[in-house]
């Protein structure tokens, strides 16, 4: 027995080739008896090679962990071996179950797969990557759920045909990002060719059904890293920049501006997500404090606005032909996080 199996036993739980008689009549059901992030071992026809799927770092991303079930309740014989990382146990079960992304005095677990690994979230990445290292599958899937709705799409730190390949199991779209946060497809990168999937919203049965669909091919296909003449084409989009509203900014979702916020974006914008947005089409209305209320995030750093949109009587538009993504219309996530992403209209980059 190896020192890593020894600690690791502490961290996790394992479960062999479960039988459907002990994953409960529900997903929800099999969720209540997990007691910690758990590894589900799944022996495969050919047992020389095994594939890698995390889910549930965000303990209210359930789509991963719905298809999991599933998949796992009809008895698939898998055409390598699958290993799957079930990593935001903890979150995930506080009532009601799927609410919580992580649990309220912890850390975002899809940001501690880096040293220092400290905390209980730093001790659950570590394990994660530690049994990763003991099994060197031949590949990584991470599966998370969108804020909000909104389409599918994937995000790497490489794009290589491995890569390509990999998205089109699930779907059309590719991001690729020089950013780093620490999440688990940096750190396993070096080592296995790794996607990130975000099948759309945590509340679409459509995103459900991807995920599920997807893991069908992922785990039955005798070659998941070569991209097929047949397969669609993987649309890539280099580089995305933030748009952020700045800490003291307000923003209202509203068909017309009320006045009385700095941004108004409509209610529908929604329905942009991937779409191209040309220089002649506004996307929203702005206050009196004009494009200073916006931030572009590069590489890390704040870029020149005035490339990215500009203002005419009160109507904001991009300066550019653009394709903007992950946009939300919740006003805590805007304020929060980002307003979108956007790259131009031909996947490059903006800077
Ligand atoms: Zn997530």
């Amino acid at each position: 027995m190896d020192i890593v199996a020894v600690s690791n036993s502490n961290v996790l739980d394992y479960l062999n080739d479960p039988s459907p008689r002990t994953l409960g009549r529900s997903a929800l059901e099999w969720l209540d008896q997990l007691q910690k992030p758990t590894i589900i071992r799944v022996a495969g026809r050919d047992r020389s090679r095994t594939r890698a799927m995390a889910t549930l770092l965000h303990g209210n991303e359930p789509s991963g962990l719905f298809a999991l079930h599933r998949w796992l309740l009809e008895q698939h014989t898998p055409d390598v071996n699958m290993l799957f990382l079930l990593g935001g146990v903890y979150p995930a079960k506080i009532p009601p179950m799927l609410s919580l992304r992580q649990l309220s005095e912890g850390r975002d677990l899809n940001r501690c797969f880096k040293e220092p690994f400290e905390g209980e979230e730093g001790a659950i990445a570590k394990a994660m990557l530690a049994e990763l290292h003991k099994v060197k599958p031949e590949c990584l899937l991470d599966v998370h759920n969108t804020s909000g709705t909104g389409p599918s799409f994937a995000v790497t730190i490489t794009n290589d045909a491995a890569h390509q390949a990999l998205t089109s199991l699930f779907t059309d779209r590719l991001i690729m990002t020089d950013l780093r946060l620490g999440a688990l497809m940096e750190y396993s990168e070096q080592e296995v060719p790794t996607v990130t999937i975000e099948c759309g919203g945590s509340q679409d049965d459509q995103a459900h059904q991807l995920a599920y669909e997807g893991l069908v091919r992922y785990a039955s296909r005798p070659d998941v890293l070569s991209l097929e003449k047949a397969e669609w084409d993987v649309e890539v989009l280099r580089n995305p920049i933030r748009v952020e509203l700045v800490p003291e900014a307000t923003i209202e979702y509203l068909p017309e501006p009320s006045g009385r916020a700095d941004l108004t974006l409509p209610p529908d914008i929604e329905h942009r997500n991937f779409g191209i947005v040309s220089p002649n089409e506004p996307l929203g209305w702005i206050g009196k404090k004009g494009l200073s209320v916006l931030n572009a995030i590069g590489h890390n750093r704040t870029e020149n606005m005035g490339q990215v949109f500009q203002v005419r009587e009160g109507q904001i538009f991009p300066a550019q032909a653009i394709k903007a993504f992950m946009i939300t219309t919740n006003p805590v996530i805007a304020k929060s996080d980002c307003l979108f992403y956007a790259v131009k209209a031909t996947g490059e980059p903006i800077f």
